[in-house]
């Protein structure tokens, strides 16, 4: 059922730079400044096999083309990444100081937008070696940069989400009662991986009282009949995330334990119908919130209904109250509104979105009424 997807090409990151520049441009940046991670990644394919002290940036302006400073041992690493016919490499080596080498393709005196997850280490080195230039977090300058998904990569996330739900339907053949949650825990991750998935991020199985703690992931807990236990599962599939949230319950459920579970169902469907181009992030949460509140639940709803994902499984934009950027088609992000009762269980629902013309359209899509499970 999986499918390899076309890779990208030296093409498609040239024009990814090409765009982001122009953006940095237009934002009346300087320039960005990329280290390896995620932005590194999403604009030219380049992920060092190891993160070190040894300076690796990506250089971005408009007008000029985009140079990649990398460790003179690394070189030959980064000229095989498929971005590399789009950029020119200049390596150091550890005589030289990286900053100084750097200095020349800077503007002395400009702002920068800076990758979140840059090394202090470096920024701080840039700046000694360019003193007067300032910097600006990515996300804060440009949060827009890699929100918007283009069709290679929605096909790509979709893939992923299916991967997922395929994992799930699976899962619920498993036993869970007299399991601990780590067992259950190590099934969900040999699914992922069985359906695709390169790299598993997280497998939470949170049973019982366990489950009232989001970030609870999944420890020696024997799961036993009558518990609730949420399942939160994703990780990267050729290169793009899935994260998706079910609860179970394991034989028959009370009264009380449908009914929440229910009104978690309700805002959840009420977060993707919120989804709409030009309505503000908040919206999500707002709506979403709401049913949860008018429930009586309102204290036991402890985070924000959603994040974005993409290359990483957790990413702007935030579904959040105080978020006024707007919904674009091709943004993707999850809707996970749950509900937390302290000593007793937790319930979470979670799809990824992508916002469309008409609306959100889920890349998630098992059945979200509570499933009974043995
Ligand atoms: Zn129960
Ligand atoms: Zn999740
Ligand atoms: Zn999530």
């Amino acid at each position: 059922m999986s499918t390899t997807p076309a890779p990208f090409t030296a093409d498609d990151y040239r024009a990814r730079m090409a765009r982001a520049a122009e953006a940095a441009a237009d934002a009346g940046l300087a320039g960005l400044l990329i280290a390896p991670g995620p932005d590194l990644v999403h604009l030219t394919g380049y992920r060092p096999t190891a993160v070190t002290e040894r300076l690796t940036v990506l250089v971005l302006a408009a007008g000029r083309d985009p140079v990649l400073v990398v460790p003179a041992l690394e070189a030959a690493d980064a000229e095989h990444a498929v971005g590399a016919p789009a950029l020119t490499l200049r390596d150091w080596t550890d005589a030289k100081d990286p900053y100084a080498a750097t200095a020349p393709l800077l503007d002395a005196g400009g702002r920068f937008g800076v990758s979140d997850n840059t090394w202090a280490l470096h920024l701080l080195g840039l700046q000694q070696a360019l003193p007067g230039t300032s910097y600006v977090a990515l996300t804060e300058a440009l949060p827009m940069l890699r929100a918007v998904k283009d069709a290679h990569e929605l096909e790509r996330l979709a893939a992923a989400g299916a991967a997922a739900d395929a994992t799930y339907e699976e899962i619920l053949k498993v036993r869970f009662s007299g399991r601990r949650e780590s067992d259950v825990a190590a099934d969900l991750a040999a699914l992922l991986r069985q359906f695709g998935h390169s790299q598993v991020d997280f497998t939470v199985v949170g049973s019982g009282p366990n489950g009232a703690n989001p970030h609870h992931e999944a420890g020696e807990r024997t799961i036993e009949q009558g518990d609730m236990v949420v399942l939160d599962f994703g990780g990267l599939k050729d290169g793009y995330g899935s994260d998706t949230s079910r609860t179970v319950h394991v034989g028959d459920p009370t009264p009380a334990e449908q009914h929440i579970h229910e009104v978690v169902r309700e805002a959840q469907q009420a977060g993707v119908d919120a989804v709409k181009p030009g309505a503000a992030c908040q919206e999500v949460d707002r709506a979403a919130r709401e049913i949860i509140e008018e429930a009586g639940y309102g204290d036991l709803f402890i985070h924000r209904t959603g994040h974005g994902i993409g290359v990483t499984t957790h990413e702007p934009p935030y579904m959040i109250e105080g978020e006024e950027l707007e919904m674009v088609p091709g943004m993707c992000f999850s809707v996970e509104p749950g509900i937390y009762l302290p000593g007793r269980f937790g319930v979470r629902i979670e799809d990824i979105v992508t916002v469309t013309e008409d609306g959100g359209k889920r890349l998630n899509n098992t059945a979200r009424e509570m499933a009974i499970v043995e």
